[in-house]
């Protein structure tokens, strides 16, 4: 094992870890940097020697060596495999990280976002040669406008949040294209995404934020007693980061509309509602949609995300270019706002992340309209299955029945010295990644559980087992503290320290330096 795995604590040591003489367990093996495994003069290729040739730098030139490690490519491709190996993915298992709805991707997708016309497009061909990728946009476009009931809607933004600042300068747009740009005050429910009361920020408002009432829903009373003439907007989730449904959204819509505002809607959650509820019957505005939760395709580490903005009648004219229009020759490209419109500028390069729109696509014909209202209804019936299972040996956020995540806060693990945190990293070595933690924040030590409609019952009982199992342990066990604490011992890695690795992170490698050279 070298130094520096040592230093940052490798397999070994801590109670409950086996030892072994090299650092590796199993066939999970300890890895050095690429740095600490380079050697001077190493090389993956056979390189000529270079020419000598005029000095042109006015003595500029690099004196000493540009410090890349030397390896070679055997070295260089076991070290990548190994460091993939070591990542958790959905198709590893079970990842029921509420908030981020991380289903199965299916294969078909990427089947289809490899066809040489959509993966090897470039987006400054002609446009004549790209009608199949424009045709695709559009067919997209055209289906987020029936499944939300919008007359419109913005493709370029590459993730949710970009699709929230899409939305928010609409917002912001047709304020001032209405003389109310004085209005500047953001409403924002306690349990929002952090990145709701962020964009907000971004776009020049103040941030309002709701209480929550009892149930975990927006505290009507406490909302219409914010709303004045300095109101922009209000960004509500739907359902909400507690997984329930906002029964007074249209109640909430009219009353945002009567004082003014815009009703910004975090799509986020749209699966659990897909092929089942119209956004637009509810009154809202404008709604970005996670295309890579709901219909699919990798995200996270693995992958970009897409989020188009849905708009309603009012905002649809301030979205911002490109857009596809239908010319007299096929497909083509609105650079420019014109007639009708004012776009509020250009959010992206170019049209938005043309692999996603073909995955979104895909996923979305597989199923047909059946087969998405069944993806609602499934995600919906196993988080419920899995409230309903957990709900004596955890602690619902909130009683009664959920939407398509599972929200317990910490009260069964009182008095037992075990923390959220502790339960999560004990999780790990049971082999599944955490749950969603301290998030909402308007419970305490939150756990948000989204198992998403793609697994299987004998997935999810095996799940809950292993969380009852853990939850009693924390009550009855006499050394459940010292226990829990001590987890995860099987990982690569054990507790880190995790504020110092978010305040001081070390970015760089740096060599040690030579003891001569120190002198
Ligand atoms: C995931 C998520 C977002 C942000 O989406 P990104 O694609 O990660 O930028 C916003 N709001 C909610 C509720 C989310 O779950």
């Amino acid at each position: 094992m070298s130094e520096w795995s040592k230093a940052i604590g490798g397999f070994t040591g801590g109670k409950g870890a086996v030892e072994t003489t090299s650092g590796n367990r199993g066939l999970q093996i300890e890895e050095p940097l690429i740095f600490e495994q380079g050697q001077d003069g190493r090389c993956g290729v056979d390189l000529p020697a270079l020419p000598k040739s005029a000095e042109r730098l006015g003595g500029l030139a690099r004196k000493g060596a540009i410090g890349l490690p030397g390896l070679s490519e055997p070295q260089v491709v076991r070290h990548y495999t190994r460091l993939s190996q070591k990542n958790y993915a959905i198709d590893a298992g079970l990842y029921p990280l509420g908030s981020c709805t991380m289903k199965h991707n299916p294969r078909l997708n990427e089947k289809m976002a490899r066809l040489p016309g959509f993966g090897d497009v470039h987006p400054l061909q002609p446009v004549s040669t790209v009608q199949g990728a424009l045709e695709l946009i559009d067919t997209l476009a055209h289906w987020l406008k029936i499944m939300t009931g919008m007359p419109a809607v913005a493709m370029s933004p590459a993730a949710g949040a970009h699709g929230e600042l899409c939305g928010m300068l609409c917002i912001r747009a047709a304020h001032i294209a209405r003389k109310q740009d004085h209005r500047r005050r953001v409403l924002v429910p306690e349990s929002a995404h952090g990145t709701n009361p962020a964009t907000a920020a971004v776009c020049g408002y103040t941030v309002d934020s709701i209480p929550a009432d009892a149930e975990g829903r927006v505290d009507l009373a406490a909302f219409k007693a914010k709303l004045g003439p300095d109101v922009a907007a209000i960004m509500l989730t739907n359902p909400n980061t507690c997984g329930l449904f906002e029964r007074d959204i249209i109640e909430i819509a009219k009353a945002i509309h009567g004082a003014g505002g815009y009703f910004y809607c975090d799509g986020a959650n749209f699966n659990a509602i897909v092929g089942r509820v119209r956004p637009g019957d509810l009154g809202i505005d404008c709604m970005h949609i996670n295309l890579h939760k709901t219909f699919s395709t990798p995200h996270g580490g693995g992958g970009p995300g897409a989020g188009p903005v849905v708009l309603s009648a009012a905002l649809a004219p301030f979205a911002p270019v490109p857009w596809v229009v239908h010319g007299k020759d096929g497909y083509a490209v609105a650079e420019q706002s014109g007639a009708g419109n004012e776009a509020f500028g250009r959010l992206k390069a170019f049209h938005g992340q043309m692999g996603m729109f073909v995955r979104a696509l895909a996923y979305m014909m597989s199923h047909g309209a059946d087969g998405l209202r069944q993806v609602a209804e499934d995600a919906v019936l196993n988080a419920n299955y899995l409230m309903a299972r957990l709900k004596d040996d955890l602690t619902p956020a909130f009683p009664g029945p959920t939407m398509h995540e599972a929200l317990f806060d910490d009260r069964f693990l009182k008095d037992t010295g075990v923390t959220t945190l502790d339960f999560a990293k004990a999780l790990i070595d049971e082999g599944y990644h955490p749950m969603t933690m301290y998030f909402p924040l308007v419970v305490h030590g939150a756990l948000l559980i989204e198992p998403t409609e793609t697994e299987s019952r004998e997935s999810l009982d095996q799940f809950i087992e292993v969380c009852s199992a853990l939850a009693r342990r924390a009550k009855t066990a006499n050394d459940a503290q010292a226990w829990f604490h001590d987890a995860p011992r099987y990982t690569p890695r054990r507790r880190l320290d995790e504020t110092a690795a978010a305040r001081k992170p070390v970015l760089r490698w740096k060599p040690e330096v030579p003891a001569k050279a120190a002198e």
